[in-house]
C-alpha cells in the first residue's frame, strides 16, 4: 500500500437509485451550450457552434437534496438543470454509434454557476472555472443504471423554484445529442470509468436566493428537490 503524507481524500462518488453502492466520480466534464433557445439567450447562434466544455472538481457533485450551501464570492447565483451520464468504460476517439455502449447510467444534476463572475470573465477573456468550478457546483439526484432507464433521448428537461416552473425543455431540442457529446469529449481526452458529463441547459436559467425551494427533473431519470443555504 502507497504511503501518503496526508491522510488521502475521500473518493468524490455519487449515489446509486435502489442500491447501497456508490458510483465513484473521476472528472466532471460540462457542455457549455447544448440547447438552442439557451443559446439565444445569452446572445449565441446555436447553428454555428460546435460544443465547447469546462470542468468541474469530481467534489463538486453533492447530493441534490436537503441544503445545498450558497456560494461565496456571488450576489447572483444561477441554476441550470441538466441531464448528467455516466461513464462506465473508458475510450478514446469514440464513434458516435459506439458511445452510447460507453454509458453506466443517467442522473439530474444542477450546473450552479456565478454568473456574476462568468460574466466578467466573458468580458475580460479570462476562464470560467471560477463561475462554475465552487465547492458544491454540482448537485446530482442518484445515478440510474442504463439497465433501468436505457438512454433517454426525449422527455421534459425542467425546474422550478418555489413551486414556479423557469426551464422548461426537452431532450429532443439537444443540439448535440448523448452519443454525440461522449464522441467529442474523447477526441479530447481519453474518457475513464467514473467521468461524469453534464450536458447542457435548456433555456430559462435565473437566480437563485437563500431559501429557495428548487424542484426540478428529468423525465424518465428521475426528480431532485434541495433548499439553497445561507448566503
Ligand atoms: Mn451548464
Amino acid at each position: 500500500m502507497t504511503d501518503f503524507v496526508i491522510q488521502p481524500p475521500a473518493q468524490a462518488s455519487v449515489a446509486v437509485a435502489g442500491s447501497d453502492a456508490r458510483f465513484p466520480i473521476r472528472r466532471v466534464f460540462c457542455v457549455g451550450r447544448n440547447y438552442a433557445a439557451h443559446a439565444r439567450e445569452f446572445g449565441n447562434d446555436p447553428d454555428r457552434d460546435p460544443p465547447f466544455f469546462f470542468t468541474k472538481p469530481a467534489d463538486a457533485v453533492v447530493p441534490a437534496e436537503g441544503t445545498v450551501a450558497y456560494p461565496p464570492l456571488t450576489g447572483n447565483l444561477h441554476h441550470e438543470i441538466e441531464l448528467v451520464v455516466a461513464i462506465g468504460k473508458g475510450g478514446a476517439d469514440i464513434k458516435p454509434e459506439q458511445a452510447l455502449d460507453f454509458v453506466w447510467g443517467y442522473a439530474v444534476g444542477v450546473d450552479m454557476t456565478r454568473r456574476d463572475l462568468q460574466d466578467v470573465a466573458k468580458k475580460m477573456s479570462r476562464p470560467w472555472d471560477w463561475s462554475k468550478s465552487f465547492d458544491a457546483s454540482g448537485p446530482s439526484g442518484p445515478l440510474h443504471p442504463v439497465a433501468s432507464v436505457g438512454h433517454p433521448a426525449k422527455g421534459r428537461i425542467w425546474l422550478a423554484v418555489n413551486g414556479e416552473t423557469r426551464q422548461d425543455g426537452n431532450l429532443d431540442e439537444l443540439i448535440w445529442p448523448v452519443a454525440d457529446v461522449i464522441a467529442y469529449v474523447s477526441q479530447s481526452v481519453t474518457l475513464a470509468p467514473g467521468d461524469l458529463i453534464f450536458t447542457g441547459t435548456p433555456a430559462g436559467v435565473g437566480e437563485l436566493r437563500q431559501g429557495d425551494k428548487v424542484t426540478a427533473g428529468v423525465e424518465g431519470v428521475g426528480e431532485i428537490a434541495f433548499t439553497v443555504g445561507k448566503r
